[in-house]
């Protein structure tokens, strides 16, 4: 299902990109991914929020949340009840000198996602090459904004499928542990779940928030602060958590096998993912 912003539900095989579209030519755009499920998407207005900080990071004009959220109304609609699904906003800056393209997108949820759910996922670590201060005087590097430019980030997932491995933990050059290349890291430490401060350089992750607004009724404390790859190592459990994929727990850590301590549905039911085990 594909709605185009002010021109409503097109076939989703229309061509739809300029070929001189600065989304395709430089990746600068910037996009949300919203988990839809039981006809309801979740966390949309925060999902809209960052879409505005986004598009402001970048210089883009000022998203008209009105029209966005007629065009995800429409789209859902349009979805109807084929079940669970990945709703992506996405805004480019267009051609030179605009305006920018926008859309909407429905797709189902891939079967690796749903498998990684289930089994979990075995992570590699590695550098992102800079330090977890490097965003504070240098706001072009654009941390905290989620923008297209995510071929480092699938290069990074690629490099640790090569290795055996699904997935990649960002560490700081400082030896501080960042995020997934498309999630928020969390630990648990006995019933405390942990998350690393946005300051470091990371994505302000909307299921993060979910899981923490909601950990306290099933159980669990929070807490916001660094760790180290050691630190991961000794922690009872660790998940990768992002919109569609939920809480995954992580099963191996560079080679390593590890547990999640039998937390893991708790986690899940938490970050407002029914239990899958
Ligand atoms: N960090 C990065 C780099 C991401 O790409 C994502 C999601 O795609 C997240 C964190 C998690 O964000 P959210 O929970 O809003 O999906």
């Amino acid at each position: 299902m594909l709605g185009v912003l002010g021109g409503g539900l097109i076939d989703p095989t229309t061509p739809l990109l300029r070929a001189d579209d600065l989304g395709v030519l430089r990746g600068d755009a910037v996009f949300e991914t919203i988990r839809l499920h039981e006809g309801r998407l979740d966390a949309l207005d925060a999902h809209l929020g960052r879409l505005v900080r986004s598009a402001a990071a970048l210089g883009l004009p000022d998203p008209d949340l009105t029209a966005w959220r007629a065009l995800v109304d429409e789209v859902v609609a349009g979805w109807g009840e084929r079940g669970e699904a990945m709703l992506r906003l996405v805004l480019t800056r267009g051609v030179e000198g605009g305006p920018p393209t926008a859309f909407a997108l429905i797709a189902p949820v891939p079967g690796s996602t749903l498998a990684a759910r289930r089994d979990g996922v075995r992570v590699v670590t590695l550098s992102r090459g800079v330090s977890s201060t490097a965003h504070d005087d240098s706001p072009w590097l654009l941390g905290g904004a989620k923008t297209t430019s995510y071929a480092v980030n699938m290069a990074a997932q690629r490099y640790a499928q090569a290795l055996g491995s699904d997935d990649v933990i960002f560490v700081s050059t400082d030896g501080l542990v960042l995020e997934a290349p498309t999630a928020t890291v969390v630990w648990a430490i006995g019933e405390t779940l942990h998350t690393p401060p946005t300051t470091v350089g990371i994505l302000d992750g909307t299921t993060v928030h979910t899981l923490f607004d909601h950990a306290g009724a099933h159980g669990f404390a929070t807490a916001v602060t660094t760790t180290t790859v050691a630190g991961l190592h000794a922690a009872d459990a660790v998940w990768l958590v992002s919109s569609v994929r939920g809480a995954v727990a992580v099963t191996a850590i560079d080679g390593t096998e590890r547990g999640d301590g039998g937390l893991t549905a708790r986690v899940q039911s938490a970050a407002g993912l029914k239990a899958v085990k």
